[in-house]
């Protein structure tokens, strides 16, 4: 990159002046959109010239649709992938400023829940540093994932109001507006070719304006788009009204407009079952496609048979599926295919991921909210299930239960997974152990019917954000002993292999984890004037909250090893700092206790004298990327302890790998593939299998109670949860005690086997302190994990996802 840094300080500079009339003495934040502006600046030439490359060469896209984009923050992103961060701080810091500081003024851009949302932003990163045409589709939420403070330990949330300044980032297209109708009813014309032709009559009006975002690949001139859609309504408030003094009646239609892309639902792994989220999805779902169809026609005209060579639309889950009868839809009644030849275009132009096989986040959606809604496309869907069900009579003569079982629309409800499935030419999960459990078990039907369209691609992460950027310390290292290129390439960090036996070169590598562990507690101190112990082993547990996910378990070990340690004078483990850090979705009370729960032991070991020193529990406030960026090169341990067969893949495992902390987990998602590569023992693994899982749910032969009578520990700990130990919260822990003993709600006890997996638990948890003891050992597994952790580059995954179903071709901007 030829960066002229003179321009960029002059810049920096001019803004600073024209924008804010204040020179160097301008606020903090003026700085960040001064400095962003001018990098903005620095990317623009090379976006256009991808977006001219990409058209005149009419290349095969993906279109990536995804109700969620976890982006983060983009500045030193941004500044990374150009190759010119160093000569930019040095430019800010030479005019006086700080980058650290300026850096934080950068709101982090929440618009996702987790780790689907974040991998759809790793993605977006691969596909550009490795040339590939690619745009990603999605809505521009107002307001992302909520701000959680923690009060009297429990949840609060607030509105993220992420866009309260400009987003320097984005660029609005209004030229490029399109209308959404939702609601009115179906009119039907008989016209002289003999067709009915089909409108909406009496429908809501939404205008959908993009937003776009520059995605900068690492060391590479192409510039890829995410492009984002806002909804407004195009007549803006009720002037009439609003000059005879109705002023809330004035701005209702608006109002009900601009709801649509208002908030981003907190669910993770979790229904929401609201009208309004299936507004959003249509929204931005039909939005894209109009734009997609707009470029096409514009070259090829009405012709549609180029369609599905030039464009490939991945369904990141079933929350964009609705797009797939809305091109029917577009093709059939806007633009005069007949049925076969759409749904010819339409079957070659889909492929859908699975994220999950948790039987709530299937979504499914009543039909007469959808009808209601979308009453043109609710015809198509009953359409295509009318086919689908006669071939599968065909099929299946006999087999009434199939045909039941498989049916779209079925007692009610519209299944959007077997919608996907029935239409796309792809379907995926997202880790080994996942796509073998969807062929076997949670779609054996559809496997069954369609083999050849089943596949599985593992997750992954990009190093770039995730070492390179997060962690510069071991990154120089990296490069020093391993050699350059890792960052386009992480198979690179096999050469660290060779520096197994190195004891200078293993101690360079604890220390640089002890300094980020440095670099950690003080932030934490000038946060949350949290104090942590660097000396301590640092045990994270960071993601969303979740039963699955066993939180739960990691605070039980915690108060049975506290009272171990008051138990036994001669019990003397390593001291140990556990960290969380995890949002509850709002409606989710059993999620939000174990927060409250974790808070309140916190609060019971960190004041009680006669452990200092030997454990504390701190939980991370508002946990986010910007957050999880600072935490991960920081950590001893990872855990990964979800129920087996419960967690699709994981990601944070992957980044906790890259940063050198070492698993401790159950044999789920990716963790059974890092096993593979890291082998176990540079790892810490325990509990039941998948298939043991399984096995004890088909004889609905677990029995909770059973565990607890045969160990003490367990049993003090449940009892502590009812008995006050813990504080105030009496009623919430109860609750998660009776969950465990007996099942609520007609639920059976422990549905996630927390109890049956305890004591496995701790004596991995046992392991872990010994292991950690012997420094240069434990210095030894941490060089491996970094070492093996190739296959979890998003740069991986993406090149499978190439490969075997999109097809594209690189194309170099020169
Ligand atoms: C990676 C990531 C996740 C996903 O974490 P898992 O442990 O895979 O569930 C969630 N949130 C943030 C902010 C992340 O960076």
């Amino acid at each position: 990159m030829d960066f002229d840094i003179f321009a960029f300080e002059k810049s920096v500079k001019n803004r600073l002046k024209k924008q804010y009339d204040t020179d160097l003495h301008a606020d903090n934040h003026d700085v960040y959109d001064a400095a962003a502006a001018a990098v903005l600046d620095v990317i623009m030439e090379n976006w256009k010239k991808t977006r001219l490359a990409h058209q005149k060469d009419k290349v095969r896209h993906i279109y990536y649709f995804s109700a969620e984009f976890l982006m983060g923050r983009a500045l030193s992103n941004n500044l990374i992938n150009l190759r010119i961060k160093d000569q930019a701080v040095n430019a800010l810091e030479k005019m006086g400023f700080n980058y650290n500081t300026i850096e934080e003024q950068e709101p982090d851009a929440g618009l996702g829940n987790g780790g689907l949302g974040r991998l759809a932003a790793c993605f977006l990163d691969s596909l550009a540093t490795l040339n590939y045409p690619a745009v990603g589709y999605g809505i521009r939420y107002r307001y992302g994932m909520f701000e959680q403070r923690i009060e009297n330990g429990f949840q609060v949330e607030y509105p993220d109001n992420w866009l309260k300044n400009r987003d320097p980032w984005e660029i609005r297209r209004s030229d490029l507006a399109v209308e959404v109708l939702f609601g009115g009813s179906v009119s039907v014309r008989h016209e002289a070719d003999g067709r009915d032709y089909f409108s909406l009559e009496n429908a809501e009006r939404v205008t959908a304006t993009p937003y776009d975002t520059p995605i900068v690949g690492y060391d590479t001139k192409t510039v890829n788009t995410l492009r984002l859609w806002e909804a407004s309504s195009p007549e803006g408030f009720d002037l009439q009204l609003f000059n005879d003094m109705h002023y809330k009646r004035a701005v209702e239609k608006q109002n009900s407009a601009e709801d649509i892309s208002r908030v981003l639902y907190p669910n993770d792994n979790g229904p929401s079952g609201k009208a309004l989220r299936l507004k959003q999805q249509y929204f931005f779902c039909s939005a894209s496609l109009q734009d997609m169809i707009r470029s096409y026609t514009a070259v090829y005209g009405q012709d549609f048979s180029k369609f599905a060579d030039l464009h490939v639309i991945q369904l990141n889950d079933t929350h964009p599926v609705v797009a797939i009868p809305e091109l029917m839809r577009l093709l059939m009644d806007e633009h005069r295919l007949e049925w076969d030849e759409a749904w010819a275009v339409v079957t070659k132009t889909f492929a859908y991921t699975n994220h999950t096989i948790l039987a709530e986040a299937l979504e499914k959606w009543p039909i007469d909210i959808f009808q209601g809604l979308l009453p043109r496309v609710y015809q198509i869907v009953e359409e295509i299930n009318r086919r689908f069900l006669s071939d599968l009579r065909t099929r299946f003569p006999d087999d009434y239960d199939k045909q039941n079982r498989m049916s779209i629309i079925r007692n009610g409800m519209i299944y959007m997974a077997w919608l996907a499935i029935h239409a796309s030419f792809s379907v995926n999960g997202v880790a080994a152990l996942h796509s073998e459990i969807l062929r076997t078990q949670e779609l054996k039907d559809w496997a069954h019917l369609y083999p050849e369209k089943f596949n599985n691609k593992t997750n992954g992460v990009t190093q770039r954000r995730w070492l390179l950027s997060a962690n510069p310390r071991l990154a120089s290292f990296i490069t020093k002993y391993a050699g350059s290129g890792w960052e386009t390439d992480l198979s690179v960090l096999k050469n660290l292999e060779t520096y197994i036996d190195d004891t200078a070169v293993l101690k360079e590598l604890l220390e640089i984890k002890q300094q980020n562990k440095e670099d950690l507690a003080a932030w934490l101190k000038a946060t949350q004037n949290e104090f942590l112990d660097p000396e301590s082993i640092f045990d994270v547990h960071i993601k969303r909250l979740h039963e699955y996910k066993r939180q739960l378990l990691n605070v039980l070990h915690i108060i049975y090893l506290y009272n171990r340690i008051l138990d036994d004078e001669d019990f003397n483990p390593p001291a140990r700092t556990f960290i969380f850090g995890a949002k509850a979705a709002s409606g989710y009370r059993r999620a939000k206790a174990i927060i409250k729960l974790i808070n309140a032991v916190a609060v019971k070991i960190n004041t009680d004298k006669r452990v200092r020193g030997k454990i504390r529990v701190v939980f991370v406030e508002n946990y986010r990327v910007s957050a999880a960026e600072k935490i991960f090169p920081a950590a001893d341990v990872s855990e990964q302890i979800s129920t087996a067969g419960k967690e699709a893949s994981g990601t944070g495992n992957m980044k906790f790998m890259l940063n050198g902390a070492l698993t401790l987990g159950t044999l789920d998602g990716a963790n059974i593939e890092i096993v593979e590569e890291v082998h176990e023992q540079n790892a810490f693994i325990f509990g039941l299998k998948a298939d043991e899982i399984l096995a004890m749910e088909k004889a609905q032969s677990y029995n909770p109670r059973a565990y607890i009578d045969r160990n003490a520990g367990l049993a003090k700990a449940l009892q502590q949860l009812t008995d006050g130990t813990f504080g105030d919260a009496r009623p919430f822990f109860q609750e998660l005690y009776d969950s465990l003993v007996y099942g609520v709600d007609g639920q059976r006890p422990d549905v996630y086997y927390v109890l049956a997996d305890f004591d496995a638990y701790c004596r991995a948890q046992e392991s872990v302190a010994a292991a950690y003891t012997d420094r240069e050992g434990w210095a030894k597994k941490t060089l491996l994990n970094i070492a093996r952790c190739a296959k979890f580059s998003s740069d991986r995954t993406i090149e499978d996802y190439v490969r075997d179903i999109w097809k594209l071709k690189k194309i170099k901007i020169d």
